[in-house]
Protein backbone atom coordinates (compact mmCIF):
# COMPACT_ATOMS: atom_id res chain seq x y z
CA UNK A 1 0.00 0.00 0.00
CA UNK A 2 1.56 3.29 -0.67
CA UNK A 3 1.78 5.58 2.26
CA UNK A 4 -0.52 8.76 2.09
CA UNK A 5 -0.11 12.01 3.28
CA UNK A 6 -2.77 14.98 3.73
CA UNK A 7 -2.45 18.17 1.76
CA UNK A 8 -5.57 20.06 2.34
CA UNK A 9 -8.95 18.51 1.70
CA UNK A 10 -6.76 15.65 -0.55
CA UNK A 11 -5.20 12.78 -0.22
CA UNK A 12 -2.09 12.74 -2.13
CA UNK A 13 0.41 9.90 -2.21
CA UNK A 14 3.89 10.29 -0.88
CA UNK A 15 6.52 9.94 -3.47
CA UNK A 16 8.78 6.87 -2.99
CA UNK A 17 12.19 8.60 -1.43
CA UNK A 18 14.92 5.78 -0.87
CA UNK A 19 18.61 5.74 -0.53
CA UNK A 20 21.40 4.08 -0.63
CA UNK A 21 24.39 4.69 2.50
CA UNK A 22 27.64 3.47 1.96
CA UNK A 23 30.62 3.95 4.54
CA UNK A 24 33.78 4.66 1.57
CA UNK A 25 35.70 2.32 3.56
CA UNK A 26 36.54 0.07 0.56
CA UNK A 27 35.48 -0.83 -2.98
CA UNK A 28 31.42 -2.58 -3.10
CA UNK A 29 31.09 -5.81 -2.89
CA UNK A 30 28.39 -7.80 -4.30
CA UNK A 31 26.21 -7.54 -0.97
CA UNK A 32 26.82 -3.61 -1.10
CA UNK A 33 25.23 -4.16 -4.87
CA UNK A 34 22.18 -6.54 -3.81
CA UNK A 35 21.11 -3.73 -1.22
CA UNK A 36 22.06 -0.60 -3.60
CA UNK A 37 19.78 -2.24 -6.61
CA UNK A 38 16.65 -3.66 -4.33
CA UNK A 39 16.49 0.03 -2.95
CA UNK A 40 17.04 1.46 -6.46
CA UNK A 41 14.74 -0.62 -8.06
CA UNK A 42 11.92 -0.19 -5.54
CA UNK A 43 11.97 3.60 -5.69
CA UNK A 44 12.10 3.52 -9.41
CA UNK A 45 9.25 0.96 -10.33
CA UNK A 46 7.27 3.20 -8.27
CA UNK A 47 8.19 6.63 -9.84
CA UNK A 48 10.25 7.50 -6.74
CA UNK A 49 13.44 9.56 -5.50
CA UNK A 50 16.46 8.00 -5.38
CA UNK A 51 19.65 9.30 -2.59
CA UNK A 52 22.95 8.70 -2.35
CA UNK A 53 24.40 9.38 1.09
CA UNK A 54 28.12 9.12 2.10
CA UNK A 55 28.39 7.54 5.55
CA UNK A 56 31.95 8.42 6.35
CA UNK A 57 31.45 9.25 10.16
CA UNK A 58 34.81 7.17 10.68
CA UNK A 59 37.35 9.47 9.71
CA UNK A 60 40.26 6.38 10.39
CA UNK A 61 38.94 4.05 7.74
CA UNK A 62 36.66 6.12 5.36
CA UNK A 63 38.77 7.36 2.14
CA UNK A 64 37.19 9.86 -0.70
CA UNK A 65 39.17 7.30 -3.27
CA UNK A 66 36.53 5.13 -2.23
CA UNK A 67 33.50 7.50 -1.68
CA UNK A 68 34.61 8.54 -5.65
CA UNK A 69 34.66 4.73 -6.66
CA UNK A 70 31.71 3.79 -5.32
CA UNK A 71 30.18 6.39 -7.40
CA UNK A 72 32.14 5.37 -10.58
CA UNK A 73 30.40 1.68 -9.65
CA UNK A 74 26.86 2.50 -9.10
CA UNK A 75 27.07 4.41 -12.48
CA UNK A 76 28.45 1.83 -14.25
CA UNK A 77 25.67 -0.91 -12.73
CA UNK A 78 23.43 2.06 -14.39
CA UNK A 79 21.72 2.60 -10.81
CA UNK A 80 21.85 6.94 -11.00
CA UNK A 81 20.67 8.66 -8.33
CA UNK A 82 18.42 12.05 -7.89
CA UNK A 83 20.04 13.47 -5.01
CA UNK A 84 23.33 13.45 -2.94
CA UNK A 85 26.76 12.00 -3.91
CA UNK A 86 29.88 13.82 -3.48
CA UNK A 87 28.39 16.77 -5.31
CA UNK A 88 25.75 17.68 -3.09
CA UNK A 89 23.48 17.08 -5.71
CA UNK A 90 19.68 18.42 -4.25
CA UNK A 91 18.51 20.51 -1.14
CA UNK A 92 19.29 18.48 2.05
CA UNK A 93 23.32 18.71 2.11
CA UNK A 94 25.70 18.08 2.70
CA UNK A 95 25.07 14.52 1.93
CA UNK A 96 28.48 13.41 3.61
CA UNK A 97 28.26 12.71 7.32
CA UNK A 98 31.69 14.22 7.77
CA UNK A 99 30.11 17.49 7.40
CA UNK A 100 26.97 17.16 9.05
CA UNK A 101 28.21 17.92 12.72
CA UNK A 102 26.39 20.54 13.18
CA UNK A 103 23.06 19.15 12.56
CA UNK A 104 24.26 16.19 14.85
CA UNK A 105 24.68 18.04 17.46
CA UNK A 106 21.36 20.15 17.13
CA UNK A 107 19.53 16.30 17.35
CA UNK A 108 21.49 15.60 20.66
CA UNK A 109 20.89 18.58 22.17
CA UNK A 110 16.95 18.23 21.44
CA UNK A 111 17.69 14.47 23.30
CA UNK A 112 19.40 15.45 26.24
CA UNK A 113 16.73 18.05 26.92
CA UNK A 114 13.98 15.04 27.33
CA UNK A 115 16.01 14.14 30.19
CA UNK A 116 16.48 10.41 29.04
CA UNK A 117 20.97 10.52 28.46
CA UNK A 118 23.61 10.35 30.49
CA UNK A 119 27.46 11.18 30.40
CA UNK A 120 29.28 7.48 30.77
CA UNK A 121 32.94 7.51 31.40
CA UNK A 122 32.80 4.06 30.81
CA UNK A 123 35.89 2.22 29.36
CA UNK A 124 36.03 -0.82 26.77
CA UNK A 125 37.83 -3.22 29.98
CA UNK A 126 34.37 -1.85 32.30
CA UNK A 127 31.71 -2.56 29.36
CA UNK A 128 33.22 -5.81 28.98
CA UNK A 129 33.73 -6.62 32.92
CA UNK A 130 30.35 -5.86 33.75
CA UNK A 131 28.36 -7.66 30.69
CA UNK A 132 26.45 -10.66 31.36
CA UNK A 133 27.72 -13.81 29.69
CA UNK A 134 28.45 -12.66 25.67
CA UNK A 135 26.40 -12.83 23.08
CA UNK A 136 26.52 -15.94 20.49
CA UNK A 137 27.24 -13.38 17.79
CA UNK A 138 29.92 -11.58 20.00
CA UNK A 139 27.43 -8.08 20.81
CA UNK A 140 27.78 -6.37 23.82
CA UNK A 141 24.90 -5.32 25.88
CA UNK A 142 25.41 -2.26 28.24
CA UNK A 143 25.20 -3.64 31.46
CA UNK A 144 23.85 0.14 32.72
CA UNK A 145 27.23 1.19 34.95
CA UNK A 146 26.88 4.95 35.05
CA UNK A 147 23.40 4.91 34.67
CA UNK A 148 22.29 7.62 37.52
CA UNK A 149 19.64 6.72 39.87
CA UNK A 150 18.46 10.27 39.59
CA UNK A 151 18.13 12.97 36.60
CA UNK A 152 21.71 12.78 34.80
CA UNK A 153 24.15 15.97 35.92
CA UNK A 154 25.84 16.76 32.71
CA UNK A 155 27.55 19.84 33.93
CA UNK A 156 29.31 18.21 36.84
CA UNK A 157 30.85 15.72 34.09
CA UNK A 158 32.16 19.03 32.00
CA UNK A 159 35.96 19.30 31.14
CA UNK A 160 35.78 15.82 31.21
CA UNK A 161 35.75 13.29 28.50
CA UNK A 162 32.88 10.98 28.50
CA UNK A 163 30.07 9.62 26.29
CA UNK A 164 26.53 10.46 25.77
CA UNK A 165 24.57 7.29 26.22
CA UNK A 166 20.89 7.08 26.09
CA UNK A 167 18.60 5.02 28.71
CA UNK A 168 16.17 2.18 26.82
CA UNK A 169 12.69 1.36 27.96
CA UNK A 170 12.26 -1.91 28.78
CA UNK A 171 9.51 -2.92 26.77
CA UNK A 172 8.95 -4.15 23.60
CA UNK A 173 9.58 -1.82 20.43
CA UNK A 174 7.49 -2.98 17.41
CA UNK A 175 7.96 -2.21 13.55
CA UNK A 176 7.07 -4.11 10.32
CA UNK A 177 10.17 -5.53 7.97
CA UNK A 178 8.74 -5.35 4.41
CA UNK A 179 10.63 -8.50 3.62
CA UNK A 180 11.10 -10.28 7.23
CA UNK A 181 7.24 -9.32 8.73
CA UNK A 182 6.64 -8.19 12.15
CA UNK A 183 9.18 -7.80 14.34
CA UNK A 184 9.43 -7.22 18.66
CA UNK A 185 12.87 -5.75 19.79
CA UNK A 186 13.24 -5.46 23.71
CA UNK A 187 16.42 -2.88 23.56
CA UNK A 188 16.92 -3.81 27.37
CA UNK A 189 17.47 -7.09 26.20
CA UNK A 190 19.17 -6.43 23.12
CA UNK A 191 22.12 -3.86 23.24
CA UNK A 192 21.08 -1.50 26.58
CA UNK A 193 21.37 1.84 27.11
CA UNK A 194 23.65 3.01 24.13
CA UNK A 195 25.66 5.90 22.57
CA UNK A 196 24.93 8.64 21.18
CA UNK A 197 28.13 10.11 20.81
CA UNK A 198 31.45 8.73 21.74
CA UNK A 199 34.18 9.99 24.57
CA UNK A 200 36.03 11.21 21.82
CA UNK A 201 33.65 13.17 20.11
CA UNK A 202 32.23 10.28 17.20
CA UNK A 203 28.80 10.66 16.33
CA UNK A 204 26.94 7.30 16.56
CA UNK A 205 25.73 5.58 13.56
CA UNK A 206 22.34 5.53 15.24
CA UNK A 207 21.63 8.93 15.94
CA UNK A 208 23.58 10.01 12.43
CA UNK A 209 21.21 7.81 10.33
CA UNK A 210 17.61 8.13 11.87
CA UNK A 211 18.58 12.39 11.38
CA UNK A 212 20.15 12.19 8.04
CA UNK A 213 16.88 9.69 7.05
CA UNK A 214 14.05 12.42 8.29
CA UNK A 215 16.24 15.42 7.09
CA UNK A 216 16.62 13.97 3.59
CA UNK A 217 12.86 12.99 3.89
CA UNK A 218 13.87 9.53 3.16
CA UNK A 219 10.56 7.34 3.70
CA UNK A 220 12.31 3.75 2.87
CA UNK A 221 15.37 1.96 3.95
CA UNK A 222 16.24 -0.83 2.29
CA UNK A 223 19.44 -2.59 3.28
CA UNK A 224 21.04 -5.68 4.43
CA UNK A 225 19.79 -8.09 7.32
CA UNK A 226 22.53 -7.91 9.69
CA UNK A 227 21.01 -3.75 10.17
CA UNK A 228 17.51 -5.45 11.37
CA UNK A 229 18.50 -4.89 15.56
CA UNK A 230 19.94 -1.67 14.24
CA UNK A 231 15.94 -0.45 13.43
CA UNK A 232 14.35 -1.05 17.01
CA UNK A 233 17.20 1.52 18.10
CA UNK A 234 16.70 3.86 15.22
CA UNK A 235 12.46 3.34 15.82
CA UNK A 236 12.82 4.59 19.02
CA UNK A 237 15.11 7.81 18.33
CA UNK A 238 12.29 8.69 15.57
CA UNK A 239 10.03 8.12 18.65
CA UNK A 240 12.21 10.85 20.76
CA UNK A 241 12.72 13.14 18.01
CA UNK A 242 9.16 13.36 17.27
CA UNK A 243 10.21 11.59 13.53
CA UNK A 244 8.22 9.36 12.01
CA UNK A 245 9.98 6.08 10.83
CA UNK A 246 10.45 5.40 7.48
CA UNK A 247 9.76 2.01 5.84
CA UNK A 248 12.14 -0.80 6.22
CA UNK A 249 12.82 -3.66 4.10
CA UNK A 250 15.89 -5.56 5.41
CA UNK A 251 17.42 -7.73 2.37
CA UNK A 252 19.24 -11.21 2.83
CA UNK A 253 23.43 -11.00 3.41
CA UNK A 254 25.19 -11.99 0.21
CA UNK A 255 27.13 -15.60 1.14
CA UNK A 256 30.25 -16.46 -0.97
CA UNK A 257 30.57 -20.41 -2.29
CA UNK A 258 31.42 -21.50 1.50
CA UNK A 259 28.52 -19.51 2.95
CA UNK A 260 30.21 -16.61 4.97
CA UNK A 261 29.46 -13.64 4.53
CA UNK A 262 30.88 -11.10 2.15
CA UNK A 263 33.23 -8.27 3.94
CA UNK A 264 35.23 -5.63 2.01
CA UNK A 265 38.23 -8.05 2.69
CA UNK A 266 36.56 -10.58 0.37
CA UNK A 267 38.53 -9.60 -2.88
CA UNK A 268 37.11 -11.86 -5.10
CA UNK A 269 33.69 -10.46 -5.12
CA UNK A 270 34.64 -7.11 -5.31
CA UNK A 271 33.94 -4.45 -8.20
CA UNK A 272 37.50 -4.19 -8.87
CA UNK A 273 37.32 -7.86 -9.56
CA UNK A 274 33.94 -8.26 -11.03
CA UNK A 275 34.85 -5.23 -13.52
CA UNK A 276 37.53 -6.39 -15.20
CA UNK A 277 35.79 -10.38 -15.13
CA UNK A 278 32.28 -9.32 -15.87
CA UNK A 279 30.00 -6.73 -17.75
CA UNK A 280 27.76 -4.92 -15.66
CA UNK A 281 24.63 -6.20 -17.68
CA UNK A 282 26.19 -9.96 -16.57
CA UNK A 283 26.25 -8.80 -12.78
CA UNK A 284 22.82 -7.36 -12.88
CA UNK A 285 21.68 -10.59 -14.27
CA UNK A 286 23.35 -12.68 -11.28
CA UNK A 287 22.00 -10.13 -8.90
CA UNK A 288 18.66 -10.26 -10.31
CA UNK A 289 18.31 -13.78 -10.31
CA UNK A 290 19.47 -13.95 -6.58
CA UNK A 291 16.59 -11.26 -5.88
CA UNK A 292 14.23 -14.06 -7.18
CA UNK A 293 13.56 -11.35 -10.47
CA UNK A 294 14.27 -13.51 -12.64
CA UNK A 295 14.46 -17.46 -12.80
CA UNK A 296 18.09 -17.63 -14.87
CA UNK A 297 21.13 -15.25 -14.41
CA UNK A 298 20.75 -13.72 -17.80
CA UNK A 299 22.28 -10.40 -18.36
CA UNK A 300 20.22 -7.45 -18.81
CA UNK A 301 20.16 -3.66 -17.73
CA UNK A 302 19.34 -2.80 -14.30
CA UNK A 303 16.42 -0.59 -15.95
CA UNK A 304 15.49 -3.59 -17.74
CA UNK A 305 14.39 -4.94 -14.28
CA UNK A 306 12.00 -2.09 -13.01
CA UNK A 307 9.15 -3.77 -14.54
CA UNK A 308 9.60 -7.05 -12.93
CA UNK A 309 10.37 -5.66 -9.62
CA UNK A 310 8.06 -7.11 -6.74
CA UNK A 311 8.84 -7.21 -3.03
CA UNK A 312 7.11 -10.50 -2.91
CA UNK A 313 9.60 -12.37 -5.07
CA UNK A 314 12.18 -11.37 -3.14
CA UNK A 315 13.89 -14.60 -0.36
CA UNK A 316 12.69 -14.14 3.05
CA UNK A 317 16.02 -16.17 4.36
CA UNK A 318 18.59 -14.18 5.98
CA UNK A 319 21.43 -15.08 3.39
CA UNK A 320 21.81 -15.87 0.10
CA UNK A 321 24.56 -17.60 -1.83
CA UNK A 322 26.23 -17.01 -4.90
CA UNK A 323 26.93 -20.40 -6.50
N1 LIG B 1 26.57 2.89 6.20
C1 LIG B 1 26.02 1.61 6.50
C2 LIG B 1 26.80 0.52 5.84
O1 LIG B 1 27.46 0.78 4.85
C3 LIG B 1 24.59 1.45 6.03
C4 LIG B 1 23.65 2.05 6.95
C5 LIG B 1 22.20 1.95 6.51
O2 LIG B 1 21.90 1.59 5.37
O3 LIG B 1 21.39 2.32 7.34
O4 LIG B 1 26.77 -0.59 6.31
ZN1 LIG C 1 29.34 3.82 31.63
Amino acid sequence: MTPHTTLSNQTVPTTPVGRYAPSPTGRMHLGNLYSALLSWLSVRSRGGRWVLRIEDLDPQRSRMEYARLIEDDLVWLGLDWDEGGLDDRGHHGPYSQSRRANIYEDYLNRIIATGYTYPCTCTRADIMATQAPHQSDGRVIYGGRCRPKRMPDFTAHAGIKCATRLYVPDEEILFTDRVYGPQRVNLTHECGDFILRRADGAWAYQLAVVVDDAQMGVNEVVRGSDLLLSTAQQVYLCRLLGFTPPAYAHVPLVCNSEGRRLSKRDLSLNMSELRTRYSARDIIGKLACMAGLIPEPSPCTASELIQLFDWDKVPKSMTVCVE
